[in-house]
């Protein structure tokens, strides 16, 4: 799928930033993109690396690599900015898809699978966002009420989503009889843990539609499970990445101190990239993650022990209830109360 792609834009930001050397990060999926940029960077005289550390979301800036590498700003592709603030020169390359052509031969399937209702909320990846208003009109011209939320919280553009962050369609839930969510079943997946309205994701990549309500069942029965196990768990590690939008020490000792409080030993471990492999020799009876929270969805299945979020942490240890957390939307959030929820 062609990307659209302005170099104007990067080398206005070169001329007023004026670094000498850039570091260029990219996902998986958009290093062609990454290899197109640091031949332009490079022709405009400055020195450009291309990184190939992975690189999941906006909320993973690679500010210290940029720094061991002598360089002096970051070109981030592929992510919207999560943080409102990061100290160091970053420009966010969205990459987004140019055609409407995948999306729009879905158009059809989705309007049969909707049949029922007229309300419908529309969230997007950031890809997908060029195509929101287009996307909106196709559905009303069909009878449906579609609207899209305004952003907040980690999210900057209208009608976006991201893996960790809803706050488009939470804003929209009480107009709305169901949402479409236009990305994969990671971005539709998300939605259905947060909200009780049903949502359809539509994958243009894929070409497919679904109804997310299974999978979102299945899930929350394992993170049920995960609950109940960690009941029994004596000795507990939180786990706490150093990426930029992810670093949640302070939250993570307010853990340990409830733990130690409530009779459990508990342990801060610190690194990058949290992944299963590096934490699976540890001899923890359980985990909980402060770093994205994704983590704790998708990855649970390849560890045996509970990989519980903070907000399920509290419902093991009796300070909140499990249904409290599900009426609310709150299982994304890294939280310790469901009275004043705080985003990433
Ligand atoms: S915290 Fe996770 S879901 Fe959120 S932007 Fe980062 S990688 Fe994506």
């Amino acid at each position: 799928m062609s990307i659209e792609f302005d170099g104007s834009e990067i080398r206005e930001w070169l001329k007023k930033s004026r670094p000498k050397r850039v570091l260029i990060q990219s996902p998986l999926g958009l290093r062609e993109l990454a290899e197109q940029i640091g031949s332009m960077v490079s022709r405009e005289g400055v020195d450009a690396f291309i990184s190939s550390s992975p690189t999941w979301g906006g909320c993973d800036i690679a500010i210290e690599e940029a720094r061991r590498v002598g360089a002096d700003a970051i070109i981030h592709i592929g992510h919207a900015p999560f943080l409102p603030h990061v100290e160091f020169s970053v420009l966010y390359v969205e990459a987004r898809y140019r055609d409407y052509k995948p999306l729009e031969s879905l158009i059809e399937p989705i309007t049969e699978a909707l049949t029922g209702y007229k309300k419908v909320g529309v969230g997007m990846s950031v890809q997908w966002l060029n195509h929101l208003a287009k996307f909106i009109d196709d559905l009303s011209s069909r009878g449906y009420n579609a609207v899209a939320g305004e952003p907040g919280g980690h999210l900057i553009h209208r009608g976006q989503v991201l893996g960790c962050d809803y706050t488009s369609l939470k804003r929209i839930e009480h107009l709305v009889d169901c949402y479409v969510v236009v990305g994969s079943v990671f971005h539709a997946l998300g939605a259905a843990l947060i909200s009780k309205k049903p949502v359809l994701m539509a994958d243009p990549h894929s070409q497919k539609i679904e109804w997310m309500a299974e999978r979102a069942r299945r899930i929350l029965a394992t993170r049920y499970y995960m609950i109940q196990r960690f009941k029994e768990a004596r000795r507990i590690a939180i786990l706490v990445s150093r990426k930029p939008g992810q670093y949640m020490m302070g939250l993570a000792q307010k853990l340990k101190k409830i733990l130690n409080e409530n009779g459990r030993e508990a342990s801060i471990i610190v690194s990058d990239e949290i992944m299963m492999e590096s934490i699976a020799d540890f001899t923890y009876d359980a985990y909980i993650n402060t770093a994205c929270p994704r983590l704790s969805i998708e990855d649970q299945a390849r560890f045996s022990k509970p990989l519980l979020l903070p907000v399920e942490a509290m419902v093991a240890l009796g300070k909140t209830t499990w249904e409290e957390v599900l009426d609310k939307g709150l299982i994304l959030n890294l939280t310790l109360t469901v009275h004043q929820s705080t985003n990433l």
